[in-house]
């Protein structure tokens, strides 16, 4: 399966490039609440309230000692943000007890099995959300599955699985080195503007020639060459 990722990372970065990385990168807590509240909504809905939360509480010490009623009012433009601010307040609670400073740099130590278990004990907290944890925080070279990847590697053909979940655990030991976060990324540009769930633009995708979809689509498509705002790369500390 390694080979055939090297070719599909290869063929993508072709045709979307590498993506850029922050440096340094956010804490595990930024993007584990940015990830939280990027659930059900898009990354610029996400992004605003990740952004006002911010900037009415710079520290997530004060976001942990705030009201549920005040971190809902800041979140509201993520959607579901009672559910959302519960799951926030659940997280922080934990580690506050756990590393008071909140920088969570114990988790630096363990290896990304152990973060897995540890970040999805929060109800809230699926392996999606802990996996941009470990990439987009902690650099750990493994694939978060998020709806775009999970349809797009299951057309492709590395994978046959039922889930996001069970997609994940299938390529995680299997990613190449230093290649997860333009392999995550610029899947999800492929699922957004290429291959979309209802009806895939087969005659312009870069994988055609190796895609082992069986309903492909070669309707004529208008190449799109937009490109997306992607919420974790730009997650920023106050
Ligand atoms: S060839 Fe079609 S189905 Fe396969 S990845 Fe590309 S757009 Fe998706």
């Amino acid at each position: 399966m390694k080979r055939r990722i090297l070719k599909i990372n290869k063929l993508l970065a072709e045709r979307f490039g590498i993506p850029e990385r922050q440096f340094p990168r956010p804490s595990p807590l930024s993007i584990l609440i940015g990830t939280i509240l990027s659930q059900n909504t898009n990354d610029t809905n996400s992004f605003k309230a990740y952004s006002s939360l911010r900037k009415k509480f710079p520290h997530w010490n004060h976001v942990a000692e705030a009201r549920l009623s005040e971190i809902e009012k800041e979140i509201k433009s993520a959607g579901l943000w009672k559910q959302k601010a519960k799951a926030i307040k659940a997280v922080l609670k934990f580690f506050s007890e756990k590393d008071p400073s909140l920088n969570l740099d114990y988790l630096k130590d363990k290896d990304s099995d152990a973060i897995l278990d540890e970040l999805t004990q929060f109800k809230g907290v699926g392996v999606k959300t802990a996996a941009c944890v470990l990439l987009f925080s902690l650099d750990r070279n493994v694939c978060p599955v998020d709806t775009h990847v999970f349809r797009t590697l299951n057309r492709i053909g590395p994978v046959d699985s039922a889930n996001p979940e069970k997609t994940f655990y299938e390529i995680k030991d299997k990613i190449p080195d230093g290649i997860a976060h333009q392999f995550h990324t610029n899947l999800i540009r492929l699922g957004r503007e290429i291959c979309k769930s209802q009806k895939p633009s087969c005659s312009i995708c870069p994988l055609k020639k190796i895609c082992k979809f069986d309903n492909k689509n070669f309707e004529e498509s208008k190449s799109i060459t937009s490109k997306e705002f992607m919420l974790l790369d730009n997650i920023f500390e106050v």
